[in-house]
């Protein structure tokens, strides 16, 4: 990546919280955004300086870099198997997809797996992320129920352990911002109770939980529902269940795998309709396979076969996370939901900075704001990406 230049683009659509400014300028100073708006709004002291570094976006869109709050790897590397290596492949592979903050989501496994990535992303944490920022992790079970097991591993899923909090947030502080787990385990009302007071996110997850249950987890701080109508149980009118509880409750900030396999365009469109008080976030649940081809893949210990552009378990055919990136996503929310650009700037963006309490650094275009940008073409491809205003 370059170094961090003072930049200035123009003739660009920008999306900000207040709207798209039509022919409008962005101007980056180390790594900061520092001015956001028409041509006509620059300062005219600095004007002849800014042209001269102006980078013409002839018509396209500059939107925030987006934030995936639940991704498991891409490009043949798994956030299990963390160490230097595998979490540059990772975060250079999605990055180049257009997120520019990640979370690195554990799969069900053993207590000493899951330490080991929470040691090593601590560590790189500690380092200058080259690529994709990591914001921490997100664990993704094992406090989970077997019976909505998806491509999780049964044989690791136990009930929550408050003592196993403790001593990873004790051991690797700060690393752990999202818990993702099913409300109505044992030990399951005093793990969120533990977490929210320690600053950390509560999703449910693969879980059984009735809505009453899930209410009550609510009650004590649960603020989030992973792959929303996935591995929970469903909405019917007498028994609304998880699904129910997410769409309906305002405290609940619903996660959507936006591939259009995992949930029908339809069911998007429903959720969209109820999630509209900044409580949806899309992610892409990715797995090691997404960016390469078809072939057979691991997924926290299950092998996988990727086709067709999904990704089953080999055995019982489960869906096993997804082959999707973001600007993917992005796309399909526009195209087959039909959400506006704005709209989908803050289900990939805004929303799950607002959810992770990073939105003063992040996630959206903003004067003060880290440049974490991405210019799209009027087709809505990917022409650049910065990340701290360094360019990827
Ligand atoms: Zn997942």
């Amino acid at each position: 990546m370059s170094t961090s230049n003072p930049f200035f683009i123009v003739n660009a659509n920008v999306v900000t919280p207040q709207g798209i400014i039509e022919n409008g300028c962005v101007r980056i100073e180390n790594g900061t955004i520092v001015f956001v708006g028409t041509q006509a709004e620059v300062p005219v002291a600095d004007l002849a300086a800014w042209q001269h570094e102006a980078l013409d976006a002839q018509g396209g869109w500059i939107i925030p870099g987006f934030i995936d709050v639940h991704v498991h790897g891409g490009y043949g590397a798994d956030f299990m198997d963390s160490n230097k290596e595998v979490l540059d492949t990772i975060t250079k592979f999605h990055l180049n997809q257009g997120t520019t903050t990640i979370m690195a989501t554990t799969m069900t496994q053993s207590h000493d797996a899951i330490e080991r990535v929470l040691a090593e992303v601590y560590e790189y944490k500690n380092n200058s992320m080259p690529y994709a920022q990591v914001h921490g992790v997100h664990m993704e079970g094992p406090f989970i129920n077997p019976k909505y097991k998806g491509a999780q591993n049964p044989e690791f899923m136990v009930e929550a352990r408050v003592d196993w909090l403790e001593d990873w947030n004790t051991k690797y502080p700060g690393v752990i911002k999202q818990i993702s787990l099913a409300a109505e385990r044992n030990g399951a009302i005093e793990a969120i109770r533990w977490a929210r007071s320690h600053g950390i996110n509560v999703a449910a997850a693969h879980t059984d939980a009735t809505y009453e249950e899930m209410m009550t987890a609510v009650e004590a701080g649960l603020n989030q529902a992973v792959h929303t109508y996935n591995a929970m149980t469903p909405l019917t009118h007498r028994a609304p269940g998880t699904v129910g509880a997410a769409l309906s409750e305002d405290r609940i900030v619903a996660e959507l795998i936006a591939d259009c396999i995992h949930v029908h365009p339809a069911a998007m469109k429903v959720l969209v309709k109820c999630k509209t008080n900044n409580n949806l976030v899309v992610i892409t649940d990715a797995m090691s396979a997404a960016g390469l081809g078809d072939g057979d893949y691991d997924l926290g210990g299950l092998a996988v076969v990727a086709k067709n552009g999904e990704a089953r378990l080999k055995d019982g055919g489960s869906l096993a996370g997804s082959l999707l990136t973001m600007i993917v996503a992005f796309q399909n929310i526009i195209h087959r939901v039909g959400v506006s650009i704005e709209e989908a700037v803050q289900l990939t963006s805004y929303n799950a900075a607002k959810q992770l309490g990073i939105d003063d650094r992040t996630g959206s275009i903003r004067a003060g704001l880290q440049a974490d940008l991405l210019l799209l073409d009027t087709d809505l491809n990917i022409q650049s990406i910065w990340v701290k205003g360094n360019k990827a």
